[in-house]
């Protein structure tokens, strides 16, 4: 909900499509724009901008054909991934390339880039997410996935077998109280050389041994390079904290997002869908029943 005193990006939106100054700063000529949209929409006249109150705005921005101009396009990308990674492709533990949000793709991009000179096989399970793909207690409704802010690493590319896997995921202290596992890239020999990579001694998850083993290797640590371009891991269900191996699919070490511009108590689902998919194709789909969900309340 946004109301008189709220400031921000979500309140910039809300006054394009208001047509108001768009100085992100709810005053009283906002409010009273807000008012007047609630009293033509027969709503509840309160002057806070809430669910009901987003839907008719959408109403009317769409009917006006600046639905666009309210919620820019920022689409999707496709990163093409380099050669070390066909190999998992061939084996079919990884696909070809991660798509992501627009603005986001450059300094993803860049990231990958520089993991790959590092001598890492970046392997991906998937990250854009189909609207009408299956939702499950695994896979959520309000996923990042739909929207362009998250990809996975290839969920059967590490923790099965150390000594062969692309990457190590390793205990680290730094992490533990958020459930979270560090992702480090084993790179060979002829990478020494290269800044990112060091030799560093991990303990890190066998699906072999079903737990964890000793590792001495050449790495890249893939969190910390993933980290600065503004992808963060996500922390283990807490099931799958406890036994990884029984509960593989919530260990989610292989999934990397991004909350950039993200305002939490403002920023809905729907905005986000908006930005990256046509209004024609979120009609009817799963994910724009819950275009109402709130970041950090419901969607996080
Ligand atoms: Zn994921």
């Amino acid at each position: 909900m946004i109301r008189l005193g709220d400031r921000g990006e979500s309140v910039r939106r809300l006054q394009r499509g208001l047509e108001v100054a768009a100085d992100g700063v709810f005053g009283p000529a906002t409010e009273k724009a807000l008012r007047a949209l609630q009293a033509e929409a027969g709503l509840k006249v309160d002057g806070i901008y809430g669910r009901a109150s987003w839907e008719a705005l959408l109403k009317r921005v769409t009917r006006q054909g600046r639905l666009r101009e309210v919620w820019p396009w920022r689409g999707l990308r496709r990163l093409t991934l380099g050669a070390r990674t066909q190999a998992w492709v061939a084996r079919g533990a990884s696909y070809n390339s991660i798509q992501i949000r627009g603005d986001f793709a450059e300094a993803l991009g860049e990231a990958l880039g520089e993991l790959e000179d590092a001598g890492c096989a970046v392997t991906t399970s998937g990250s854009r997410r189909a609207l009408d793909a299956q939702v499950s207690r695994s896979r959520s409704a309000t996923s990042m996935h739909y929207i362009g802010r998250a990809f996975d690493l290839g969920v059967a590319t590490g923790a099965q077998d150390p000594a062969r896997d692309a990457f190590l995921v390793a205990e680290d202290a730094q992490l533990r109280e958020a459930r979270r596992w560090r992702v480090f890239a084993r790179v060979g020999d002829n990478h020494a050389a290269h800044p990112l990579v060091e030799k560093r001694r991990l303990r890190a998850l066998s699906a072999k041994v079903r737990g964890l083993v000793e590792v001495e290797a050449l790495v890249v640590d893939v969190t910390a390079r993933l980290e600065q371009a503004g992808f963060v891991g996500i922390g283990a269900r807490s099931a799958s904290w406890a036994a990884p191996f029984q509960r593989y699919p919530g260990t989610e070490w292989w999934h990397f997002q991004t909350v950039e511009g993200l305002e939490a108590g403002r920023s809905t689902f729907g905005d986000e869908l908006l930005t990256v998919f046509d209004l024609d194709a979120l009609r009817g789909k799963a994910p724009w029943a819950l275009r109402g969900e709130v970041f950090g309340e419901k969607f996080n």
